[in-house]
């Protein structure tokens, strides 16, 4: 219409503060840049495994392109099923219990969507994921940061969460192996998490994206923990453990009365995920060989960055998952931005400040080995120059 103006407050008011990903402005930055060494994208250097992609195709080619049922193609369902019993000893049903997703965002997003009245409080651990608080924002309910420190290797305990709760407290989103420190929780400490969980009332979102990606230490979900599957969602998909980012296929299992939630706001705004990745995710679920492979090769470059972090002067602690070292970079005078703009700028090396995962990343670094260990090593040369540089003006 002639003459009509673009309103003058056209974005509403709860989404005004929520940041941009402190992620996504770093690596602004970086795609303007040449020979640059990244050791920056949360996102595995593998390309997914032939199989899987071929499995895409093959599907593509019989001409599966309808939608699906709205939980997604039962067979994959039921395959999910077999690997959560498998992988982790905990057993749902396929037709009442899983939800497959896009991705774990999709599935995190409808988890909170689904359990939380305006006001709620929902607790996570710091530092996170970025999308955590954004999420919770978006669902009306209030985003609870609970700082976890190096001098625990960021573990979490029950003891560190009973100061933050209140008759408000709804639920809380656990996430490990953790993006970005790298921790994974011991047996002991979880199930004091679960019993507070039962005590409090509090349901718990389990994040399990980086499990496979476990090098030290129990694979174990709270979600097998006595009488945590009544509360919990298992949220699980297959962007990391099978290199499969770009399918944009995950899950949640919860139970029947939660899913059945999820399921209704799914229906209305995704429909289903698509079906090409759910043909590539039920052939992913066939082997493990991959899987473990490049979780192997994993290992190694954690075992190599771990060290070789400590040794040009930027203490970390052992990170016993996911693909991220978290190491201090406080020593410097430096903010953990200052720092990795300074190191971006002159060794040409990208990692993301820890401030991007919540102010009680401040003074840290995550960087990814998520790429070849050649460039890992090499990354590691100039970042041993610039620390030394940092020493010697001190
Ligand atoms: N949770 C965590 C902890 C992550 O690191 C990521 C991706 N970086 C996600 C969820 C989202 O993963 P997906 O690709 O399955 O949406």
């Amino acid at each position: 219409m002639s003459g009509s103006k673009f309103p003058r407050n056209p974005v509403a008011d709860y989404l005004r503060d929520v940041p941009r990903s402190g992620i996504r402005d770093f690596f602004d930055l970086v795609s303007s840049r040449k020979d640059v060494i990244s050791l920056g994208i949360g996102e595995p250097d593998f390309v997914t495994p032939w199989r899987i992609r071929e499995a895409s195709q093959y599907a593509l080619d019989r001409g599966a392109t309808s939608y699906t049922s709205n939980r997604g193609l039962l067979k994959l369902r039921q395959a999910i099923s077999g690997y959560v019993a498998r992988a982790f000893g905990v057993t749902y049903d396929a037709d009442t219990e899983i939800l497959v997703t896009v991705g774990v965002s999709e599935a995190l997003d409808l988890a909170v969507r689904a359990l939380c009245n305006p006001g709620d409080e929902i607790l996570y651990h710091e530092p996170c994921y970025v999308s955590y608080p954004a999420v919770v924002t978006f669902a009306h309910g209030v985003p609870v940061p609970i700082p976890t420190r190096r001098e625990n290797d960021f573990q979490l305990t029950r003891a560190m969460i009973e100061p933050y709760l209140t008759p408000k407290s709804r639920a809380l989103m656990l996430n490990f192996p953790n993006n970005p420190t790298g921790a994974v929780m011991n047996r002991r400490d979880l199930e004091g998490i679960a019993a507070l969980a039962v005590e409090r009332d509090l349901i718990i979102l389990a994040d399990e994206i980086y499990s496979e990606l476990t090098y030290d230490g129990e694979r174990l979900s709270i979600a097998a923990l006595a009488g945590m599957k009544e509360r919990t969602v298992f949220l699980h998909g297959f962007s990391k453990g099978w290199a499969m980012t770009g399918f944009r296929l995950g899950y949640a299992c919860a139970p029947a009365e939660l899913s059945e939630a999820m399921m209704k706001i799914h229906q209305y705004t995704m429909l289903c995920a698509p079906i090409l990745s759910q043909e590539a995710a039920l052939e992913a679920l066939k082997s493990d060989a991959e899987t473990e492979s490049m979780r192997d090769t994993y290992e190694k470059r954690r075992n190599f960055i771990h060290t070789a972090l400590n040794e040009i002067g930027l203490p970390c602690h052992r990170p016993c998952g996911a693909f991220y070292a978290f190491p201090y970079v406080g020593d410097y005078g430096l903010s953990s931005k200052e720092f990795a703009l300074r190191l971006l700028d002159e060794e040409n090396v990208a990692c993301v400040p820890g401030s991007a995962f919540g102010a009680s990343g401040e003074g840290f670094l995550r960087c990814a080995y998520a790429t070849s260990l050649d460039d890992i090593k090499e990354a590691l040369v100039r970042m041993g120059r610039f620390v030394g540089r940092l020493k010697a003006r001190a």
